[in-house]
């Protein structure tokens, strides 16, 4: 054991087994060859705020090798391994947007990934990017357009980081065409829960690579990766279509899914009330003349309810006004409530870019640094139309819910099996994206209130798993047995690619998969 690492052990095992109150003298105090500083408020909090775990230090490693020292030490069998097995958790932290603590860490080190180089390089004549795994998608995106080139797939929200939603799965309306980000990663570096810097592929450590793309931040610490890019089109035509009918609004996603040479992206909402149609239309930039009557019953006694369908087409201009064909064509074969469809043209840049604007927006009205209790399930597509009605009995019961429900619907063969992410078995190979999406404002939705909610969120996803097969997105888990039921015959595949990787249970604390107990310790320390 190199002298080094001994002298980290020991000053580890001494930070951890100190009382957790101010035993870091300075931010500056360095341990060994790793500094260990103390924890920010931000460490403990992500965009859910409904967790706040305190971990005793964060790390902003300049390196991979810095997490490779810190791993490699915490996972080292030998003396003093029951203490730093019982204390020394580590939860890597992008930008922090989780839902459920999911990047905390109690007691333990929080790994600023941030941190970490965020070089954007396009390489290879342009055929894919090497980038920094704290890296934001949107630093991906403006390093990339100088170059003309883009990734091909991506989620909604850009302001997430590289390693964080390559832990998840990364979807949004291009996952259709492309698949979720997980499908599109070529080479990762990753820092295993052992210490071991790897650089894996699909040919390389093969079984590394799917392991930690929708891994949950189990097995390793994704350091860099390396994806695939295409010609980013200068503009886009962004459509949006209107109907009083699920059945009418589904059918035609499944048209436009069914169509990958002329449409890009596809995705849509529910639109409950005013105010959802209001707040969908921040980033929208063309006036929409649609005035639903959501007073009249919609039958069963219930309100009427309409849905959105969205849209684009990449307009690369190569012809005049090719992209206007195409959604002339298209829009042709849809059955929306006409003359409701509206079309614009806006930058590639700023499609992507949209939810900045619905995110300012919720910040100007105090509803960014609240609680989230968020929804996101996967349904089959058998399952779509009931769980629709089991939210609409439940969730969103309310005239006056407020928040965004997206609905679109994926292709479950976009996404590799090999990987850890889990998606539903869907029989016709098509499955729906559920997310209700909701800020709680403080005054009106307190503690009791926001539990309310979050309890009631757990019973309908229980219901939607038991009964139509569906799957969670993003979601803590409430034990291991659940985490069982949510993997399900991928489970013992998880569990032995945990027993590889970081088999002392150190990565990751904050999913509550592999919860530390006195009997792991001391399992542990007899290694
Ligand atoms: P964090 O919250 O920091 O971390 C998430 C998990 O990944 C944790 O378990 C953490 O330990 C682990 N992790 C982080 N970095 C690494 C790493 N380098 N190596 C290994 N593990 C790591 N998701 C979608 O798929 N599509 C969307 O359209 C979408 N939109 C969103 C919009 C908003 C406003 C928000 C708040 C979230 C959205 N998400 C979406 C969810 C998002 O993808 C996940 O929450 C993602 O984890 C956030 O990335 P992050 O960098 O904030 O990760």
């Amino acid at each position: 054991m190199a002298l080094k690492a001994v002298y980290l052990y020991a000053a580890i095992v001494a930070l951890l087994l100190c009382s957790s109150a101010n035993f870091i003298q300075s931010p500056s105090d360095v341990f060994g060859p790793v500094a260990l500083l103390e924890p920010t408020p931000s460490a403990a909090r992500d965009f859910g705020a409904v967790v706040s775990e305190a971990p005793v230090a964060v790390m902003r490693p300049g390196s991979a090798a810095d997490i490779a020292r810190l791993l490699g030490a915490l996972s080292s069998a030998g003396p003093g391994s029951r203490a730093r097995a019982a204390a020394a958790a580590v939860a890597a932290r992008g930008a922090g947007h989780s839902l459920h603590g999911q990047a905390q860490a109690r007691g333990g080190i929080v790994v600023e990934t941030r941190a970490l180089p965020r070089a954007v390089q396009v390489a290879d004549g342009g055929a894919y990017a090497d980038v920094g795994a704290g890296a934001l998608w949107v630093e991906v995106l403006e390093e990339c357009l100088r170059a003309g080139l883009a990734p091909r797939s991506w989620t909604d929200y850009l302001y997430l980081t590289v390693g964080g939603t390559l832990s998840n799965g990364g979807i949004s309306g291009q996952a259709f065409k492309h698949g979720p980000q997980i499908s599109n990663v070529l080479e990762l570096e990753v820092v295993t829960g052992t210490g071991e810097v790897v650089t894996c592929s699909p040919t390389r450590s093969p079984e590394l690579f799917f392991a930690v793309l929708g891994g949950l931040g189990q097995f390793g610490i994704i350091t860099r990766a390396r994806i695939p890019l295409q010609v980013a089109p200068p503009k886009v035509r962004w459509v949006r279509a209107f109907y009083d009918s699920f059945e009418s609004f589904t059918r035609d996603q499944e048209l436009l899914v069914s169509m990958p040479e002329l449409v890009d992206y596809v995705e849509g909402f529910m639109v409950l009330n005013e105010h959802s149609l209001l707040s969908s239309s921040v980033a929208f930039p063309v006036e929409v003349n649609f005035a639903p009557d959501f007073g009249s019953d919609g039958g069963g006694g219930g309100k009427k309810v309409y849905y959105c369908l969205e849209f684009a087409v990449h307009d690369f201009r190569q012809q005049d006004s090719a992209a206007d064909h195409v959604v002339e064509l298209v829009s042709g074969k849809l059955s929306f409530l006409r003359p409701h469809a509206y079309s614009v043209e806006v930058a590639y840049f700023d499609f992507l870019n949209r939810v900045r604007m619905e995110e300012e927006s919720l910040r100007s009205r105090g509803l960014w640094d609240v609680p989230h209790p968020w929804l996101n399930v996967f349904v089959p597509r058998h399952g779509a139309a009931r769980f629709k009605d089991l939210l609409m009995d439940t969730v969103i019961t309310r005239g006056d819910f407020e928040g965004a429900v997206l609905v679109y619907p994926l292709l479950t063969d976009r996404w590799d099996g090999n990987t850890s992410a889990v998606v539903p078995a869907a029989p016709d190979g098509v499955a729906y994206v559920f997310s209700v999406l909701r800020s709680t404002d403080p005054a009106r939705c307190g503690g009791a209130c926001v539990d309310g909610i979050l309890e009631e969120h757990r019973r309908v996803a229980d219901e939607a798993c038991r009964r139509l097969g569906a799957k969670q997105y993003l979601t803590r888990q409430r034990s291991r047995a659940h985490w069982r039921d949510h993997f399900g015959a991928g489970w013992d595949r998880f569990v032995a690619r945990k027993a590889r990787f970081d088999p002392m249970h150190v990565l990751g604390p904050g999913q509550g998969i592999f919860p530390r107990t006195d009997s792991t310790a001391a399992s542990l320390s007899s290694m």
